[in-house]
């Protein structure tokens, strides 16, 4: 990739020659005969390698015409490019493993290490990046190696859609060794695509020297066909977390039904809210006031409510429900006199209102922990908290919330 460096550039120099200098023909000495230079980019700032190019002086030597490069040339970075294996490292490590954009890595690149590569650069180094992991996963000695301790292997195929609408991706992995063997993206799911799939899975298989003891997948018809063709008489089971998806079907649907449910019957926050808001707003305002009537009844019963002894941590937040007996409990009687105690109490309330709506809003959850058991579980825990405030008020008060 051609990289234009500024006017002024001030370089590092590093300067490079063949270790043997013996032709590997004739094994005379060979010649420096030209120089090749290479800009790049390092940690260390702009750098030129000047490697020294050598061949055999001799015109009659099988070897006349070849020239002979530095072999240290490629432990700096490949030819033509603008960067360093350092750098190359650097990027795809902070792309990959710490999931940077490209635009942060510009900027980073630029403001810590003052190197200036394009967003286009940045992909291309990237995609190098990527080419060289891949090939690196798949090579088959570093394969051999990681399967030396295994016995027999167990594979998987699935398809995966990144996104609605484009072609997906099928990947084939080793459940032994946890291990993704390749992945290739298929426009259609028809068997003969799939079984091409199947046959480079034996074909790896077969190169690594290994029985494969089953397969597993969510038995879509293409991979229980080609399966069966390439590897007869093998098990292929079905995944138990696509089978638990499709059994959860019913289990959700009824789940949200009753959710549906709950909702309807746990309703007015908003009123009970705007009463105690309301309340608020006649005890603060100026003496003269006359109450207004009407918020004064419906605001009544709260302000005769139990008051915290202590202010409720969570009352603003909609998020600590899980905390909600321990941070809602309320312990202390109302002390009837005190200052600030309907505040308190309609802190308390507010509190209960955050807690009953996160409870609602809560949608989390997958089939194992279907969210309207949860909501169930914590609007009992809310029933529960509010019974024992009552219990703990001497002649308790009915209350609304
Ligand atoms: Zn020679």
């Amino acid at each position: 990739m051609a990289y234009r460096w500024p006017v002024g550039t001030t370089f590092k120099r590093i300067a490079l020659a063949v270790e043997d200098r013996s032709c590997p023909v004739c094994d005379r000495s060979m010649h420096v005969c030209d120089h090749r230079y290479h800009a790049l980019w390092t940690f260390e700032g702009p750098t030129q390698v000047v490697n020294r190019l050598v061949r055999c002086p001799d015109p009659s030597c099988q070897s006349r015409g070849r020239t002979f490069s530095p072999e240290a040339e490629l432990s700096i970075s490949m030819p033509r490019w603008c960067i360093g294996w350092d750098v190359l490292c650097w990027l795809g490590h902070r792309r990959f493993a710490r999931h940077w954009s490209v635009p942060q890595l510009r900027l980073a690149l630029k403001d810590t290490h003052q190197i200036a590569l394009s967003d286009d650069a940045i992909e291309h180094y990237i995609g190098l990046y990527q080419t060289m992991l891949a090939a690196c996963q798949q090579a088959p000695d570093r394969l051999a190696d990681a399967y030396r301790d295994i016995a027999s292997l167990v594979l998987t195929i699935d398809g995966l859609q990144p996104e609605k609408g484009h072609e997906t991706l099928y990947v084939v992995r080793e459940l032994m060794s946890k291990r993704v063997w390749f992945a290739e993206p298929l426009l259609s799911s028809a068997t003969q695509e799939v079984q091409r799939l199947i046959v480079l899975a034996r074909q790896w298989a077969d190169r690594l020297a290994k029985p494969v003891r089953g397969w597993m997948s969510d038995k879509q018809d293409a991979f229980v066909t080609a399966i069966a063709t390439e590897f007869p008489g093998i098990p292929h089971r079905y995944c138990q977390n696509h089978f638990l998806r499709d059994v959860a079907k019913p289990v959700l649907a009824i789940d949200s039904h009753a959710k549906g449910t709950m909702r309807r019957k746990v309703r007015g926050l908003r009123a009970i809210e705007r009463g105690v808001l309301e309340e608020r707003r006649q005890a603060t305002a100026p003496e003269p006031t006359p109450p207004h009537e009407t918020a004064k009844a419906d605001a009544a019963p709260l302000s005769e409510l139990p008051a915290a002894a202590a202010p409720v941590p969570c009352a603003s937040s909609d998020v600590g429900v899980v905390r909600m007996d321990s941070s809602l409990e309320v312990t202390g009687v109302a002390a009837a006199g005190e200052p600030g105690v309907e505040d308190e109490a309609g802190e308390v309330v507010l509190g209960y209102c955050a807690a009953v709506r996160g409870i609602l809003n809560d949608s989390l959850g997958g089939p194992l922990h279907p969210p309207g058991v949860r909501m169930s579980e914590a609007l009992q825990d809310v029933r529960d908290s509010l019974e024992r405030n009552l219990q703990a008020q001497k002649g308790g008060v009915e209350r609304r919330c």
